[in-house]
């Protein structure tokens, strides 16, 4: 079930139903899943750069992150049932991925933000595999990295460089991967890392 938003289509869910009913057999899987957690923000910088738009427009899931998003579907007599904000799909995934063994890639935030965010994954989630992490201050059109980090064969990549950048990186290189769930997760490692 979607709603359309400036012709964005976000998925109407909660976040019980998305993780166990979509995510997680994808997951299981191994099925290529690419997440957009879109903000009002988001939104409304993919209505201002169409190329911007079209990545958006090739997740597998859009999901509402924001209170202004939820408003908006209210204005438009479909209200879509919750928010699914990047911090928390993130969460979740860290605890299935704890709970599966999963492997996990972190791209993104500074250098001291990614190693404290890094430690702070394998302090909360043991059972994850943490595969490797990066930084983000990086060329996001360079495919050195992203080789390498497709070698490790990570089940779930989640990309903080903020956006538009995260959303261009996924889609720049999603064809490296024969698997993996990507996700932009903004300022989250910045969180994390507390
Ligand atoms: N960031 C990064 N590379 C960049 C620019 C930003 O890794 O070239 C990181 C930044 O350190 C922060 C995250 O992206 O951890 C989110 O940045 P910002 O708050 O600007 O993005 P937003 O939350 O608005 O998506």
């Amino acid at each position: 079930k979607f709603v359309e938003i400036l012709t964005i289509p976000f998925i109407d869910s909660n976040m019980d139903e998305f993780m166990n009913g979509m995510i997680y057999p994808r997951l299981m899987n191994q099925e290529k899943t690419f997440v957009v957690t879109a903000n009002p923000e988001i939104v409304e910088y993919a209505n201002e750069h169409q190329d911007y738009k079209d990545i958006i427009i090739s997740a597998d899931y859009i999901t509402p992150d924001g209170v202004g998003i939820i408003m908006a579907s209210k204005w438009l007599n479909q209200p879509l049932q919750e928010r699914i904000t990047g911090f928390d799909l993130m969460n979740e995934l860290f605890r299935v991925a704890d709970e599966k063994a999963l492997k996990v890639y972190l791209l993104g935030a500074e250098e001291s933000v990614i190693e404290a965010a890094a430690l702070k994954v394998k302090e909360l989630y043991p059972g994850l595999e943490l595969v490797g992490y990066n930084h983000g201050y990086i060329d996001i059109k360079d495919d050195t990295l992203p080789k390498s980090i497709a070698e490790l064969e990570p089940d779930i990549i989640l990309t903080a460089l903020g956006f538009p950048r995260q959303e261009k990186w996924v889609s720049r290189h999603y064809a490296l991967f024969n698997k993996g769930l990507f996700m932009g997760v903004g300022g989250s490692f910045d969180v994390l890392a507390g």
